[in-house]
């Protein structure tokens, strides 16, 4: 069976990375323009390299592992039975991490940093800063964190597309669907004929034919057993 899974920050929360807020418009305690858009950026600089570099030594301390839904995806990745193709909103690594092979982060990743001109990203695991120049562009440009902020394209979005048109199912877990393009992959894969599974703590929307209600590291071990099964 060809299935899209997207992700959310709700499958990494019980790892220890705080979701995002959409009603309070925070994240992490600082306001969502501030931090995630290119206008924030432009304006300060140093806030936004200091929130990202914060959120990246957090993602590489010791107690942030990944966590059994991040290991039931792997497993199902590697059945034989099933071509799966992972997208996730997640810019953390934890996916990678639980052995995921293939993993297609349209928001990018705290873990890379890109030149603003050629748009080239390289892994960078520390501290980033605006004097952290690239090696593509004369004159070397400041990187900037690999990050596809509001009011940006998110990466892969044909391939993506492509996938939804061609799946038999498609699940969502731990995603709010309130950030658009990936809010209306639900709605592109009914379209095209897709069964629909949500898997969250609370029901967000009502396309969907089918429900895990509960905490991902439990709910999704659970659907990923019984699809293996049947
Ligand atoms: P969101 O914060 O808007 O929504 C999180 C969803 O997860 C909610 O629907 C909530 O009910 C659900 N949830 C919370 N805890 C859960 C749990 N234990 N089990 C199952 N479901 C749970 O997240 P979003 O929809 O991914 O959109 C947020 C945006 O912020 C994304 O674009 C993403 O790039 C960014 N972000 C990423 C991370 C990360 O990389 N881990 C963390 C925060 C924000």
């Amino acid at each position: 069976m060809n299935i899209v899974i997207l992700t959310g920050a709700g499958i990494s929360a019980e790892s220890g990375i705080q979701t995002f807020r959409a009603e309070d418009g925070l994240w992490e305690n600082h306001p969502i323009e501030a931090v995630a858009t290119p206008e924030g950026f432009a304006r300060d600089p140093d806030r936004v390299y200091a929130f990202y570099n914060a959120r990246r030594a957090q993602l590489q301390q010791a107690l942030i592992q990944p966590n059994p839904a991040h290991h039931a995806l792997a497993t199902l990745a590697r059945s034989a039975e099933h071509q799966v193709y992972l997208i996730t909103q997640n810019v953390d690594d934890l996916h990678e991490r639980a052995g995921s092979p293939q993993v297609h982060h349209m928001h990018g990743e705290l873990k890379s940093a890109k030149c603003p001109i050629s748009e080239q990203n390289q892994p960078w695991a520390t501290q980033l800063t605006g004097e952290d120049l690239c090696q593509c562009c004369q004159p070397a440009q400041s990187l900037r964190p690999d990050i596809v902020w509001f009011g940006e394209i998110p990466y892969d979005l044909d391939q993506c597309e492509r996938h939804l048109q061609q799946t038999d199912l498609f699940v969502a877990i731990g995603t709010s669907g309130q950030v658009y393009p990936a809010a209306g992959f639900a709605a592109q894969a009914k379209r095209a004929g897709a069964h629909l599974v949500e898997i969250n703590l609370v029901a967000t929307d009502h396309v969907f034919d089918e429900r895990y209600e509960g905490v991902a590291s439990e709910m999704v071990p659970l659907w990923v057993t019984q699809l293996l099964e049947k």
